[in-house]
């Protein structure tokens, strides 16, 4: 008999962003006919509650991934919180178990976001061995992971950082522009080599209510040989990738190699 893939998303408290990230989740499980769970708790609930719905949800074998949309309300502990995931149902991989194989180079969950950019890479046919990758921002979910992929695919990889002194002079140098940093419009045109490949991973809501990126898309555009927009570039990606390691997860546990 097969197996329907399951997916648990707990959300903590009402953080707006959040609310929408979560919603765009569970819609996309039900168009794929995965089965899912939203767990809600409210923003004043004790970690030990949230810590005790994940201990349920680790034994529960209708759920194949867990997720914990970040970020927790002040007073909670996301390392405390992260650790707690079974490691064989952390599909986003941010356990320190599946991050500790990544850097290994033996990954068993990719953090989504990465993932989807290595994707797109794949999919656009791009080489990126022997390449000089620039990732700008070094963030344990976004940063960190995309330079190890990198460099694990062969390119010569530089991270960015906000203390960087000249980031132009960093960025300007890269064949492939991968930037995290949560600023918008932070890339212009004269920051990027022509014809280097940009991707743009930044998401912002601006004061008019419109999601900008961190690139500055329509000066770069002419300059870039490849560009992703913003909405409508990465964050699709995200969730594919989130729907794809919950899949890969209820094949790992039903064929017997599900175990933490
Ligand atoms: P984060 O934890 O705030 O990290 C941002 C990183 O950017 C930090 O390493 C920071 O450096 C660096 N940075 C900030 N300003 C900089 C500057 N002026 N020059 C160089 N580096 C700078 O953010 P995150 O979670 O990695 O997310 C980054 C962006 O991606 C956000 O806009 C987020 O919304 C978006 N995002 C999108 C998706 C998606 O699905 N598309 C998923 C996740 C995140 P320091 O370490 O020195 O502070």
């Amino acid at each position: 008999m097969g197996v329907r893939p399951g997916l648990a998303v707990l959300q903590v408290g009402n953080h707006p962003a959040s609310k929408i990230y979560v919603r765009n989740k569970m819609k996309a499980c039900g168009e794929a006919g995965l089965y899912s769970e939203h767990i809600e708790l409210p923003a004043e609930a004790d970690e030990s509650t949230l810590l005790g719905r994940i201990r349920i949800l680790n034994q529960d074998a209708r759920i194949h991934g867990i997720l914990v949309q970040l970020p927790l309300p002040a007073g909670f502990s996301a390392e405390r919180v992260v650790e707690a995931l079974a490691p064989a149902k952390d599909v986003d991989g941010f356990h320190p178990t599946n991050m500790g194989l990544l850097t290994l180079g033996n990954p068993r969950f990719v953090p989504c976001t990465p993932l989807g950019v290595m994707r797109l890479i794949e999919r656009e046919e791009i080489e990126v061995q022997g390449r000089h990758a620039v990732v700008v921002g070094r963030s344990s979910i976004v940063g960190k992971p995309m330079a190890l992929l990198l460099l694990q695919r062969g390119a010569t990889v530089t991270i960015c950082n906000s203390r960087t002194p000249d980031l132009g002079a960093m960025t300007s140098q890269a064949d492939i522009l991968v930037v995290a940093a949560g600023r918008p419009r932070l890339v212009t045109a004269r920051m990027v080599k022509p014809g280097a490949v940009v991707i743009d991973v930044g998401i912002t809501r601006l004061a008019d209510g419109k999601l900008a990126g961190d690139v500055d898309f329509q000066s770069v555009l002419g300059t870039a040989s490849c560009i992703t927009p913003v909405p409508g570039g990465v964050g699709p990606m995200t969730i594919a990738m989130l729907l794809e390691n919950t899949v890969m997860s209820a094949e790992r546990t039903s064929a017997g190699r599900g175990s933490p």
